[in-house]
């Protein structure tokens, strides 16, 4: 039996912690599961659960990978940690532990027939804290066992969901004012040269109850809220106080098609420039492929002025599907950011390079520079340069960065890529 002070229930601990930095560092999600062995009646208690828990422990380390851990409770229930993992991926992972369970045959005669019942906590999830884990996964296991479920996933319910929604819609506003919000900053990595020559500034909030929020899930309320303005102009104005101590580096800020369209924006943009004293061809606006499903008069004609400013334009997230192939060749952006999905569908499919080898050299052709987000891999970051990428952004070059970890990283991330490249 696993208790608080034996070295398995340390042991448990510590790689907890590390796989819950792992996850919160590398912004990747993490499962954790705990499984009960549960055996038809006819079974022999004692006589046979001992050896079925250590036969299960060894089938199922020969199921997990090395970063994975199982930790044995008692003689019939264990804790599995499956790290850098999505829901999908992790029910996969469970239902193979499952099946070499059910066609476990401890005693051929008698056809004694095994399987589990699993209760998964993922990380990070709805409201789910730290501390908690193991109980939320423990808990899940409970409910699979009365609602004789193989795998039950803990999901916060919808009055947590709905408590917390409403928390951040009401608290957005004040976050301004409350110095809540801050940037960070993630390089970008040019690769015929290997040198880091621009960042994306991503806005960051760090609420003092929830912890940090995803933009992905409150901008959606920003822009409910009519807020997506001051929260634009609030950004702009911290890259113009901080652009002296980035050096001559590049900086993308990401823009809402709203935003785009907003009338004052050349107004604040020139302001801005002449009071913090700003080069703007340093300056990148990062605009969404939806911008292809607006009247495309207004928005060529406001592109055409920020160009004029001689601000750059970058069409975000492209390949997700708004952007007709017209669009494409008329729009007077500069840079082409391909979509992260883009890698992950060429990591599993390496056929795909042929096919994404013409998008790259019609966008050169077209005079645009090629950004790919969401390299995650060294493997990933040799595909794109083969592809003749010309930029690559992603957790392998560098996770975002406060402004003061850019300037100490930089050199260390140029130095470490370029051993690589
Ligand atoms: P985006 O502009 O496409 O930004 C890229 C997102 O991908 C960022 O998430 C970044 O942290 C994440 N990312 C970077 N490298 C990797 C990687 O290797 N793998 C994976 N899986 N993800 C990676 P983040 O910071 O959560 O931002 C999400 C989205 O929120 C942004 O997508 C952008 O649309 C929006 N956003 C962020 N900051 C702002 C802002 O200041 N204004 C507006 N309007 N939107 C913003
Ligand atoms: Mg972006
Ligand atoms: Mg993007």
């Amino acid at each position: 039996m696993i208790n608080s002070t034996s070295p398995e229930f340390q042991r448990l601990k510590e790689r907890l912690d590390i796989s819950v930095a792992f996850s919160e560092r590398y912004e990747k999600s993490l499962a954790i599961c705990y499984l009960r062995i549960t055996a038809l009646p006819k079974q022999q208690k004692g006589e046979t659960t001992g050896n079925l828990s250590d036969w299960f422990q060894s089938e199922v380390d020969s199921l997990i990978r090395n970063i994975d851990t199982l930790e044995k409770v008692n003689n019939t229930d264990f804790i599995l940690i499956l790290t850098d993992i999505t829901e999908n991926e992790c029910e996969v992972v469970l239902s193979r532990i499952i099946g070499t369970l059910n066609k476990l045959e401890l005693k051929p005669m008698q056809r004694v027939t095994f399987g589990a019942n699993i209760g998964v906590c993922m990380f990070p999830y709805g409201s789910a804290q730290k501390g908690n884990l193991v109980q939320f996964a423990k808990k899940q296991m409970e409910e699979a066992v009365i609602n004789n479920r193989a795998i039950s996933m803990y999901r916060p319910n919808k009055n947590e969901d709905e408590i917390r929604q409403s928390i951040i819609r009401n608290d957005l506003p004040a976050a301004l004012q409350n110095n809540q919000l801050s940037v960070v900053f993630q390089p970008q990595l040019q690769l015929n040269t290997k040198k880091i020559i621009g960042m994306e500034a991503l806005i960051r909030w760090q609420h003092p109850a929830l912890g940090k929020i995803s933009p992905v899930e409150f901008i959606p309320y920003a822009e409910a809220k009519g807020l997506l303005d001051s929260l634009f102009q609030w950004v702009f104005e911290e890259i113009c106080k901080k652009i002296e101590k980035l050096k001559n580096y590049n900086i993308s800020i990401n823009l809402s098609v709203n935003q785009l369209l907003s009338s004052g924006l050349e107004l604040f943009i020139t302001n801005m420039a002449d009071k913090y004293e700003v080069d703007l061809s340093r300056i990148t606006l990062e605009i969404t492929e939806e911008i292809g499903l607006y009247s495309s008069n207004k928005v060529l004609k406001r592109i055409k002025n920020l160009k004029l400013l001689g601000i750059k334009l970058a069409l975000d997230d492209f390949g997700k599907g708004y952007f007709s192939f017209a669009d494409f060749i008329n729009f007077p952006v500069d840079i082409v950011k391909l979509d992260k999905s883009f890698v992950t569908s060429l990591a599993s499919n390496s056929h795909l390079k042929k096919a994404i080898l013409p998008i790259i050299q019609m966008a050169h052709f077209l005079g645009f520079k090629v950004v790919v987000e969401g390299i995650e891999e060294y493997r990933q970051l040799i595909d794109w340069e083969e592809l003749k990428c010309d930029i690559v952004q992603g957790f392998f070059i560098s996770k975002p960065l406060t402004l003061d970890e850019f300037i100490v990283d930089i050199s260390k991330i140029e130095h470490r890529v370029n051993g690589l490249l």
